[in-house]
């Protein structure tokens, strides 16, 4: 769909994200375990006790979500032949993901993260990822399978980071919107990303396809180009983005689009005990909701709900939610749905 027929059906109202009947909502990315210091300071380097592995990886966390509030989801992806790879694979399988495209690469490991918390919340790692079986993704028969029956692709830019994604994800993105299908992206953009030109050019080709952009901080400036939120917002709808959904952390979410303008929801309260994955979680539920047939009101109380769970819960994919408990922590917090 061009931009001016985007543009047209969004005005009329109705979602140009397309609907579940089409198929899966598919992501390609890094799949990682995460291990985490027990106590709060600076890095690693003395001995300390750890607690992990746990699932991780921004696109896994975001797919295991969108199979857990009800969605069909799939994954592309490499795992080692190990048991990091092992307990990723059979978490995503028992929440209803389509594992049929996570390669085993035999000979590298899974990919790891350490993490550890410092008092300001800010965190040190230590990766594992593009020597990792992660770094090994490539575009299989078994990928290309999924892909072709696919209703939506999310683009997770944090797997950028992986060289050769990139090109599986612009091939996703071809053959799911000659389908008919939709395009959501989570810039998670690095600044040495955008800097360069080559970095600058593939978001760009990415923000051309995308209806739904899921920005969070200064990311929707740098997305746009532009220097404040009102200016940034007008130019990535004037370009044909069906609809911004910007992530404010405690402060909840925004949704903007020229069919329904803009609608804020406020964020839950909860008490933080480890950020990691809200992000995507609030994708999640928001693009699925949507895909579903909700409203835009109506899906930012389940994405808020959906981040907010999360955070509540150590571990990035501990706190994953069905659609009984968002409906019951909703409630609880004595909030409506509105449909
Ligand atoms: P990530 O760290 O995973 O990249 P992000 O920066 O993409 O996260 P955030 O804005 O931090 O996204 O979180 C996404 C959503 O989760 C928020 O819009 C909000 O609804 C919810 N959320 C996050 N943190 C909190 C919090 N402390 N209390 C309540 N809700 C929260
Ligand atoms: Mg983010």
């Amino acid at each position: 769909m061009d931009g001016c027929a985007r543009r047209e059906r969004a005005l009329a109202g109705r979602s140009i994200l397309a609907p579940e009947a089409l198929g899966p909502t598919v992501t390609v990315g890094e799949i990682l375990v995460e291990i985490m210091a027990t106590t709060i300071g600076a890095g690693f380097l003395a001995p300390q006790s750890l607690i992990g592995p746990f699932p991780s990886g921004a696109p896994a966390i975001f797919i295991d979500q969108v199979a857990k509030i009800g969605g069909a989801a799939g994954i592309v992806s490499a795992v080692g032949d190990d048991d990091f790879g092992t307990l990723n694979v059979a978490r995503l399988r028992d929440d209803g993901v389509d594992v049929s495209a996570i390669a085993t690469i035999a000979g590298k490991p899974t990919g790891s993260a350490f993490v550890r918390y410092r008092p300001d919340g800010a965190r040190d790692f230590v990766f594992n990822i593009t020597h990792s079986a992660a770094g090994d993704t490539r575009m299989t028969e078994a990928a290309r399978a999924l892909i072709a029956r696919a209703g939506h692709v999310h683009v997770m830019g944090s797997a950028f980071a992986i060289p050769g994604i990139a090109e599986i994800l612009l091939e996703a993105i071809a053959v799911v919107k000659a389908r008919g299908g939709s395009v959501s992206f989570d810039p998670n953009i690095r600044k040495e990303l955008v800097q360069g030109e080559a970095g600058r050019r593939l978001i760009d080709d990415v923000l051309a396809a995308t209806d739904l952009l899921l920005p969070s901080g200064d990311e929707l400036l740098v997305a746009a180009g532009e220097a404040t939120e009102a200016a940034a917002v007008e130019r990535l709808l004037s370009l044909g983005i069906g609809e911004i959904v910007l992530k404010r952390g405690s402060a909840g979410s925004s949704h903007f689009s020229t069919a329904f303008g803009r609608v804020d929801c406020a964020a839950f309260s909860v008490e933080e005990i480890d950020p990691t994955g809200a992000g995507d979680c609030f994708g999640a539920a928001y693009l699925t909701s949507r895909r579903a047939g909700l409203p835009p009101a109506a899906a930012l109380l389940y994405a808020n709900a959906a981040g907010a769970r999360t955070v509540t819960k150590q571990g990035p994919m501990e706190g994953v939610s069905g659609k009984a408990e968002l409906d019951r922590f909703i409630a609880a917090a004595g909030r409506e749905i509105d449909a």
